[in-house]
C-alpha cells in the first residue's frame, strides 16, 4: 500500500530547507507526498522558535491532530525544528502530548530514517535533542519551481539577547566550500533561476573551517563559475548579513558580480547605542552608518532592507527618537518591523524594563508610517525605469497578471498574456507603490 508523509513548515528559509530534505529521506525511503494531513501516514511539523505566537500556533495545531490521531492511531507524528530544543516545549509535550511519537532538534537530519524507525515501534515518544549531527550529502526533495536555497553555514555563535537560535541550532558550523560549490552546480543543471545561499549570519563564513576562505571568496567563486558555464546562469542571492561581519571586500565582490544580486538584508534591529549593547549586537549606530555609505558608494542602485524591534526591554522615548531618526537617515527599501516578544532562556527575558504592549503597538505604527512613506519616494524613483525581474506568480484571480523581484528585491506587478513564469523579463516600471511596483513588459530576455 502506498504510504504517505505531510510536512507542515514553520519560520525560516533554513526550515523549508530542513524540511526539503526530510521529504528527501522519506521519498528514499518509499513514502509519497500527501495534499494533506488527513491522509498521511507520517506528518511533520517543522517548527520554529523565535517568536512565542509561533509556538502557540504550533500547540493548537497538536491540539486538532490529537483528533486526527485518534481516528488514525497508525500514523508517525513527529514535532521537528527549533522549538523541539526548548526544554519547555519538551515537558508540555511530555504532559499534554504524549501522543505525539517523535520530538527532535534540527541537527537530527542526518538520523530521520533510524528515528522514524524507532518511533514507528516505541511505546513511548522517541526524544532526539542532540545538536551534534552531519548535514552533508543528505538527500533532498525541493519543492518545484526555479528558485532555490542552500545553507552555507548551521547554527549562529553571536548570542543577541533576545535570541533562541543559538540555544536551539547550536554553535556555527560552516559547510565545506567543495560541498555548497557542487549543490550550486546541480541546481544550475537542473535549470533554477535563483539560487539564494543561507546562514544566520553568511558574512562569518569560513571562520571556523581550516582552510582560507571567507564569505567574500565563496560569493566570487560562485559568481565567476556560473557565469562560465552558462549564458543564462542563476542569480544569487544572500541571507542574512550581520552588520559586525560585513566586510568591505564583500561588498566589493557583490558590486562587481555578475550576477550576485545588488540587495543586502542587514538588520539594524535599534538606532539607540545602549540598546544595541543591551542586545548584544556587536556594533554602534555609527558603524552601521558607516556601512551604508560604503555599500551605497560601492553599489549605486542597491537595496538596503532591515530588520527592527520596538520595545526591547529598556527602550525609552529618546531611544525609540533614535531609532526613528536613524530610519530616516538610512531610508531603507524595506524594514520589517517586530515589537519585542521575550524567549525565556535568553537574557533579555529576565532584563528589567520591559515595555508595555501598548507602547510598542503605538511605535510600530509609527516607524511602519515613516517606513511607508519613504519606501514609496524610493520606489517612486524607480518610475519610467527598466528593471530585471524573475517572474515568480501569477495572480489567481486573473491569469493574464503576473508578479516577479527585481534584483534588488523589489516585488513588480506586471500583465502577461503569454505565461512567463520562471522567466527574467525586462519590466518598464509605471507606477510606485509603498511595497511593490506596477509596469509593462518592455523585452524577454
Ligand atoms: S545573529 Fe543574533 S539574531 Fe541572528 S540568529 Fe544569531 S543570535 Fe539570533
Amino acid at each position: 500500500m502506498l504510504k504517505r508523509y505531510y510536512i507542515a513548515t514553520y519560520g525560516c528559509q533554513m526550515n523549508v530547507y530542513d524540511s526539503e530534505v526530510l521529504a528527501g529521506h522519506l521519498e528514499s525511503m518509499g513514502y509519497h507526498a500527501a495534499s494533506s494531513e488527513d491522509e498521511a501516514d507520517v506528518l511533520i511539523i517543522n517548527t520554529c522558535a523565535v517568536r512565542k505566537k509561533a509556538e502557540e500556533k504550533v500547540f493548537s495545531r497538536l491540539g486538532t491532530i490529537r483528533e486526527l490521531k485518534k481516528s488514525r492511531p497508525q500514523m508517525i507524528v513527529a514535532l521537528w525544528g527549533c522549538m523541539a530544543q526548548r526544554e519547555t516545549v519538551v515537558q508540555r509535550i511530555k504532559r499534554r502530548f504524549k501522543f505525539v511519537d517523535l520530538v527532535s532538534g534540527p541537527n537530527a537530519l542526518e538520523r530521520f530514517p533510524a528515528l522514524l524507525e524507532k518511533a514507528a515501534t516505541a511505546k513511548e515518544t522517541v526524544f532526539d535533542l542532540d545538536h551534534a549531527g552531519g548535514k552533508e550529502s543528505l538527500p533532498i526533495k525541493r519543492a518545484e519551481g526555479f528558485k532555490a536555497w542552500i545553507p552555507i553555514s548551521h547554527g549562529c555563535n553571536n548570542y543577541c539577547s533576545y535570541c533562541v537560535v543559538p540555544y536551539v541550532r547550536g554553535p556555527e558550523i560552516s559547510r565545506l566550500p567543495e560541498n555548497i560549490i557542487n549543490e550550486v552546480d546541480e541546481l544550475a543543471n537542473c535549470g533554477f533561476k535563483e539560487i539564494t545561499l543561507l546562514g544566520q549570519n553568511v558574512n562569518s563564513y569560513g571562520k571556523d573551517l581550516k582552510q582560507k576562505i571567507d564569505f567574500a571568496d565563496l560569493l566570487l567563486h560562485l559568481d565567476h563559475r556560473l557565469i562560465n558555464r552558462s549564458d543564462n546562469p542563476p542569480r544569487i542571492r544572500f541571507m542574512t548579513s550581520h552588520p559586525k561581519d560585513l566586510s568591505e571586500k564583500s561588498v566589493r565582490v557583490i558590486a562587481e558580480g555578475r550576477n550576485i544580486c545588488e540587495h543586502i538584508h542587514l538588520p539594524i534591529q535599534s538606532g539607540s547605542d545602549e540598546l544595541l549593547k543591551k542586545m548584544n549586537r556587536g556594533y554602534t549606530r555609527d558603524y552601521y552608518l558607516g556601512l551604508v555609505d560604503m555599500i551605497r558608494e560601492a553599489i549605486p542602485g542597491s537595496s538596503i532592507t532591515t530588520d527592527l524591534i520596538v520595545g526591547f526591554p529598556g527602550e525609552n522615548e529618546e531611544d525609540f527618537a533614535l531609532t526613528i531618526d536613524l530610519m530616516a537617515k538610512v531610508r531603507f527599501d524595506a524594514a520589517f518591523i517586530f515589537a519585542y516578544s521575550p524567549r525565556q532562556g535568553t537574557r533579555a527575558a529576565g532584563m528589567p524594563g520591559q515595555v508595555a504592549a501598548k507602547i510598542k503597538k503605538k511605535r510600530i505604527v509609527q516607524l511602519n508610517e515613516l517606513q511607508n512613506r519613504i519606501g514609496l519616494e524610493k520606489n517612486q524613483g524607480l518610475v519610467g525605469s527598466i528593471q530585471e525581474v524573475l517572474v515568480e506568480g501569477q495572480s489567481k484571480t486573473n491569469k493574464n497578471m503576473f508578479t516577479g523581484r527585481t534584483r534588488t528585491n523589489k516585488i513588480v506587478h506586471f500583465p502577461s498574456a503569454a505565461d512567463c513564469l520562471g522567466e527574467f523579463i525586462d519590466i518598464r516600471i509605471e507606477e510606485a507603490r509603498g511595497w511593490n511596483l506596477i509596469g509593462a513588459i518592455d523585452r524577454r530576455n
